[in-house]
């Protein structure tokens, strides 16, 4: 499809020529046939793949102006997607040079030329093209997000949140997210206290932001403020049920009494599917002799929502409910072989650009959004 728009662009440019020059007078005619001429030659280089002879007839041969702005734009804008940043540089450039530019014009292609150069991983560059561009209401707020962005690159959170924080968006739009986000990173560096402060400021730019849950619940068993723990674990199972098998490894520190632990996971496991929610409620039965319950629970799951893991806690439960030594033992050995294979499945997949690995990365190390690296949910996931 890209190399269809390749082909198409020339063609687009031609005709954006041609419709813009007819109203020229007469006397221009013989100019006209020459660029006309040029850019037919360019054309024929882009469809014979030799795409620098190209861009050169382009920029040497087609003027810019109101009705050639846009190809330039959208060829460069291609190169750049297609990971021939080179050539996007040069046409932007170029473009940033045209003193016949309108002023958004202008803005636009210095701007296009900062993203070709965050690209090349030209940080140093973009950033000195885009912190004159803050002072300029019109293009501030791009500017901000690419800046934030280069700072992001370098762990500067400082810096990646101060240049996006005065973006005005509503609650829980992406940008938010980002800001919520880097709040927790932030607040990873202070002491507990201001770490609650900063966390809970990350909550009133995103609700659903799971790493400022966490880290609060963190903060306040360390605190032994219990109530508080208390309080946001069950605020955190409605607010972010995809993320509960992060929460079960907390809930013994939170909910200390078996009981009331056991209370708990039951009221969540009737609307989350979560094999690490039932293998908990499972864990803390199987502690009260109560084998039996223990295996209705995990088959009730396995029901509703088979996963490997779930198969591999009915397997030594089984085991445990067993009398013959040998049977026994060959459902641990297979227990444990399950085991050992789903850990070598990954556990975290990206719901923005489908990245899996086994480590949890609150930003997505190949998309950079932030909160979308998920647990698993399903036959080889939670
Ligand atoms: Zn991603």
């Amino acid at each position: 499809m890209p190399e269809l728009l390749f082909l198409l662009l020339p063609v687009a440019a031609l005709y954006g020529y041609v419709m813009g020059r007819n109203s020229y007078r007469q006397s221009q005619l013989k100019q006209h046939e020459k660029i006309n001429q040029d850019f037919l030659s360019g054309l024929n280089l882009f469809l014979s793949n030799q795409r620098d002879k190209a861009i050169n007839v382009l920029i040497e041969n087609l003027e810019v102006n109101n009705e050639t702005f846009t190809t330039h734009i959208a060829l460069g804008k291609l190169f750049r997607a297609k990971g021939e940043n080179d050539r996007a540089i040069k046409i932007h450039q170029f473009l940033a040079q045209q003193d016949v530019l309108t002023p958004e014009q202008r803005r636009q292609s210095i701007i296009q030329l900062a993203r070709d150069y965050v690209d090349c991983a030209l940080y140093d560059r973009a950033e000195k093209l885009l912190l004159p561009l803050l002072e300029d209401k019109a293009c501030a707020r791009e500017a901000r997000l690419i800046l934030s962005r280069i700072y992001q690159t370098f762990k500067d959170w400082q810096q990646a949140f101060d240049a996006i924080e005065p973006i005005e968006t509503q609650d829980g739009e992406p940008y938010q997210v980002t800001k919520a986000y880097l709040l927790c990173e932030l607040a990873s560096e202070k002491a507990t206290h201001e770490k609650i402060a900063m966390l809970k400021q990350a909550l009133s730019y995103d609700k659903k932001c799971a790493r400022a849950y966490l880290d609060l619940i963190d903060c306040y068993i360390e605190l032994r403020e219990s109530e508080q723990a208390n309080q946001l674990s069950r605020v955190f199972a409605d607010t972010c049920p995809d993320f509960i098998a992060l929460l079960v490894p907390r809930l013994a520190a939170v909910f200390p009494d078996d009981a009331i632990r056991l209370d708990f996971l039951i009221s969540i496991s009737g609307q989350i599917k979560s094999t690490s929610v039932v293998a908990a409620i499972a864990d803390i039965m199987e502690r009260q002799d109560r084998v039996g319950d223990a295996r209705k629970s995990v088959l009730g799951m396995l029901d509703k929502h088979a996963t490997i893991s779930g198969f591999a806690q009915l397997l030594k439960l089984n085991a445990k409910k067993t009398d013959a030594p040998e049977a026994q033992q060959m459902m641990l050995n297979l227990e444990k072989m399950v085991v050992n294979k789903v850990k070598q499945l990954p556990s975290y997949e990206c719901e923005q650009c489908g990245y899996q690995g086994s480590l949890l990365f609150w930003q997505c190390p190949r998309c950079k959004h932030w909160g979308s690296v998920k647990p698993i949910i399903g036959l080889t996931g939670d």
